[in-house]
């Protein structure tokens, strides 16, 4: 045992969840009112058998929850909060990789490509295109 500090061991649970590249990415996609499985798995370019994976350890630290809409399943944020820890991540990431590039000479074209939206076929992105 670690901690005896049950609030304190709790917060480490919760940042286990979280330190994982995939569940990373997972978080940010369920911005706003959350995503289905089915957009998740092309948005991050995975199968599926993986992504439940992580959402299933993400289930189980209670940062996200799964909403049954029909035939699939919506997954959001537990607590918005739980994106602003994202957020700050990110933020710090971001903030060491502007400096890192200030400081090296071949700072230029890092293509920051955003993901290909098109390919997914879940009922929102269907909508929208
Ligand atoms: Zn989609």
């Amino acid at each position: 045992m670690a901690t005896n500090d049950p609030s304190i061991a709790d917060a480490a649970r919760i940042a286990r969840a979280i330190s994982h590249p995939v569940r990373l990415q997972i978080l940010n996609e369920l911005r706003g009112n959350g995503a289905y499985v089915m957009h998740l798995t092309a948005a991050l370019g995975r199968p599926q058998a993986n992504v439940s994976q992580h959402l299933m350890v993400l289930r189980e630290a209670g940062l996200v929850r799964a909403i049954r809409e029909g035939m699939t399943v919506l997954y959001q944020v537990s607590d918005p909060e739980v994106l602003t820890v994202v957020d700050t991540l990110l933020g710090l990431s971001q903030k060491r990789m502007t400096n890192r590039m200030a400081a090296s000479a071949e700072g230029t074209g890092s293509e920051n490509k955003r993901r290909p939206r098109g390919k997914c076929r879940c009922p929102r992105c269907r909508q929208e295109s």
